[in-house]
């Protein structure tokens, strides 16, 4: 098989994704009053309303209509006004009333979109962007100075719940083939759930990861769900097909179903690019089917071909009255909306001076984005100023740490946001070096104790004192003449073996800015 960069030298991928989000942070069920609750005993939170017994009538759960329409406002929807629930027939045992409430053509968000910034290693994937010229628009993509950003329109997000769980026991991990019975738990039947569909316009498997990510940023900010992907409160769809380049046409989609990592959606999406590359080029057919992202293989198989949506039987609920909502309702919602990502790395821009890059990164990850306004605060007159090094931290040494131990939890570990001001400032008042300041960053998380103590304790004090490293630069340059010769006739680039000859002659405590500034004025003289 050829490999994605192969392919897409040929080949246009066509990607829209569907993104189930499970109302976590509701009490209730969508349309009973059943306690919504993660991992308790089977069976226990249940009514006749969401077993479907003869007679029980749903009522609608105000606070899931809230977060749909706060989903919505998000994201640029425009807000349906006036919908309706309908009834998706299915038999299954994970859904005693055989049918599914969701909503039909008109759902309560519509024709929303969200801009993503690609750049860096991710926009490897898009080919062709380094023809525009800044600013430029092609298609969905406008050109920036180190990337591109990807409009990406955005179909509908409808109100819809979810199933019960099925559990099978005898066959292999859990699967139902080979099994000899099935459980069925009905605590997740009906719990609010809100599918996002975008349109088909995402071009790269990265593309599709980053619009995920960002979503997930998005919805956790707004508060309406815990976003976990372990635990399938969020998981997506990735439907994918290919086109000749330069064609206008669509291709025929295969649907990765229910993609549970970031890593496996992009993963998946690459597969299934290359699979569907191999199959045309050598004069196959794709066939509209559901497959299966097998991590561990690290390939797809076929589930099921694609039902036709008449498979279904949609008709209006006839048990839910249809929707009105009014203005105020979608304006109290409205006033609800806390600033989003977007708007934050905006701010820190502005205010900060930070660059784009930095803003949007720090922007990113919830641990990223609460040490540095954390740390903004505490630094109070001096935010501006150390802003630039407190991202740095973030970014760089903070992401690490967390990305090393999955799960940890940042904000409780021993290196506070005070003590990251601490940190920046020794460094800015060239107390320690950059290098210094990474030991400084370990022993704090290690020790418990302020960064000062640790540099004192330590005695790892830079050397800034001119007479001293002048001292120190006269011996290392009397001890190499030979290497002086050869800078003078033209070697420059030796000045990096004297820096570090002066840095090993002061046990690494000598402030690197000043050893470069007077070993340059005394070498040039
Ligand atoms: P279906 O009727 O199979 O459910 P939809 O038109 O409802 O298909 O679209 C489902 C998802 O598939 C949407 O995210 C849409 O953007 C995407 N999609 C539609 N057509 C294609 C295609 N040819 N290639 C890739 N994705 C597509
Ligand atoms: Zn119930
Ligand atoms: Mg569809």
């Amino acid at each position: 098989m050829k490999t994605l960069e192969e392919v897409l030298q040929d080949w246009e991928a066509v990607i829209g994704l569907e993104v189930h989000c499970e109302l976590t942070k509701l009490e209730t069920k969508m349309f009973c009053g059943c306690k919504l609750e993660f991992g308790a005993p089977p069976n226990t939170h249940t009514c006749p309303v969401c077993l479907g017994l003869p007679g029980a009538l749903p009522v609608p759960n105000r606070a899931a209509i809230q977060s749909i329409v706060l989903a919505g406002l998000a994201t640029n929807c425009d807000i349906e006004k006036h919908t309706m629930f309908y009834r998706k027939g299915y038999m299954y045992p994970d859904m005693a009333k055989n049918f599914q409430t969701t909503q039909g053509p008109k759902a309560f968000c519509m024709r929303g979109h969200l801009d993503l910034t690609v750049d860096g290693r991710g926009a490897k994937e898009r080919l062709f962007w380094e023809d525009l010229a800044e600013g430029e628009t092609s298609e969905n993509m406008t050109r920036t100075a180190d990337g591109y950003v990807a409009h990406v329109g955005i179909t509908r997000i409808h109100m819809e719940e979810d199933a019960g769980k099925m559990v099978h026991i005898g066959g292999g991990e859990g699967r139902i083939a080979g099994a000899t019975h099935s459980l069925v738990d009905y605590n997740r039947a009906g719990t609010p759930l809100i599918e996002l569909v975008t349109e088909p316009d995402l071009r790269t498997p990265e593309e599709a990861r980053l619009f995920m990510h960002k979503l997930r940023q998005i919805f956790l900010t707004l508060g309406i769900s815990d976003c976990s992907m372990e635990e399938g409160s969020l998981r997506a769809d990735g439907n994918i097909s290919l086109r000749r380049r330069g064609s206008k046409e669509f291709g025929t989609k295969t649907e990765l179903k229910n993609i549970n990592s970031f890593k496996n959606l992009h993963d998946g999406l690459a597969y299934e690019i290359c699979r569907q590359a191999e199959v045309l080029e050598e004069g196959g057919k794709i066939y509209q089917e559901t497959r299966h992202w097998d991590p561990s293989k690290k390939h797809t198989i076929v589930m099921r071909v694609k039902e036709t949506a008449d498979d279904y039987r949609m008709f209006p609920d006839p048990d839910l009255a249809p929707y009105d909502l009014s203005d105020e309702f979608i304006e109290r919602v409205r006033a609800k909306l806390p600033e989003l990502p977007d708007q934050k790395a905006a701010r820190f821009e502005r205010d900060y001076g930070l660059s784009s890059y930095d803003a949007r990164h720090l922007v990113e990850h919830r641990f990223t984005t609460e040490f540095f306004e954390e740390a903004c605060a505490e630094a109070g007159d001096r935010a501006k100023e150390l802003a630039k090094p407190l991202a740095n931290l973030a970014l760089n040494d903070i992401s690490a740490y967390v990305n090393a131990g999955e799960g940890i939890d940042f904000s409780k570990t021993a290196f506070s946001p005070a003590r990251g001001v601490a940190l920046v400032s020794l460094l800015a008042e060239d107390v320690i070096s950059s290098k210094q300041a990474k030991e400084v960053f370990a022993a704090v998380l290690e020790e418990d104790k302020d960064p000062d103590a640790i540099v004192e304790e330590r005695g790892m004090k830079q050397v800034s004192d001119t007479g001293a490293i002048e001292a120190v630069i006269d011996e290392v340059l009397a001890a190499n003449p030979d290497k002086v010769a050869a800078y003078k006739g033209g070697k420059t680039g030796l000045i990096g073996f004297f820096v570090g000859q002066c840095m090993k002659a002061m046990k690494g405590q000598g402030n690197p800015k000043l050893i470069n500034e007077l070993l340059a004025k005394k070498l040039d003289a």
